[in-house]
């Protein structure tokens, strides 16, 4: 009996694998800024608005210390974020507003979810994702993005090609500070604190209530407090694998 259930569960992998097969195998680039020459080092911190709020602990602790930051908003975050997007207007120094798409559908142009998240399924909804997300910014008076985050920062090769061919840079990154806003305030704090010159740290500034903001602050003033720099990335020299800069 113990063999014939053996048995079964091989046959029941190998299909897992089989069927796991037809999907686009999908890739979440990285990216990584030119190093400093000296000093304690250059870090690039990159926050997505995906939806929802903002998380005002972050947004103040980067004014009140001049961290700048370049932050990927959605459409849909930009409607329900008008004092958010005003304070990082008032501050052109601090902080670079770039495209997360239009409504954070995963820039993926075969049907399949990513983490929970539908795909946009077809070359023409990922254009118009990319497209709306650019249309947004713009509408809000910003300059146009050169940049480019999907929702959930994983691709198919083929919309990596698109969005490039649209004339923009696909965002990677280095470390994932806050695990996708899920992580504990301290963990968070951990992963951010051990960024090395040359790291581009993701993490979100739209989930004010969730544990993780509180640590991603804690660790940038960990970071600053090593004489660590804060780049943005239209500031920095930016290299991705999987094709997203070259
Ligand atoms: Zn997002």
């Amino acid at each position: 009996m113990r063999q014939l259930q053996g048995h079964l569960c091989t046959i029941a992998m190998s299909l897992a694998v089989i069927c796991s097969g037809h999907a686009t195998p999908l890739v979440e680039p990285t990216l990584h800024i030119k190093p400093a020459v000296s000093g304690a080092g250059h870090v690039a911190l990159t926050l997505d608005a995906c939806g929802g709020q903002t998380d005002t602990r972050i947004l103040s602790a980067l004014v009140e210390n001049k961290i700048p930051a370049t932050i990927f908003v959605t459409g849909i975050w930009l409607k329900r974020n008008a004092a958010a997007v005003a304070i990082m207007r008032a501050h052109p120094d601090l902080f670079e507003l770039e495209n997360h798409g239009g409504r954070h559908i995963p820039a993926v142009d075969t049907p399949q979810k990513i983490y929970g998240i539908r795909s946009a399924g077809s070359p023409d909804a990922v254009l118009a994702e990319v497209e709306s997300g650019a249309a947004a910014l713009v509408r809000t008076g910003e300059p146009a993005p050169k940049w480019f985050r999907g929702a959930t920062a994983e691709y198919s090769p083929s919309a990596i090609a698109m969005i490039r061919k649209l004339g923009f840079k696909i965002a990677g990154f280095s470390i994932n500070g806050d695990g996708g806003s899920l992580l504990g305030a301290k963990e968070a704090a951990k992963r951010i604190a051990a960024a090395k010159d040359g790291d581009v740290i993701i993490a979100h500034i739209n989930q004010p209530t969730h544990a993780a903001g509180e640590g991603v602050v804690q660790g940038l003033l960990a970071l600053k407090d090593r004489g660590m720099i804060f780049v943005r990335l239209d500031d920095a020299d930016g290299t991705g694998d999987h094709g997203t800069t070259d």
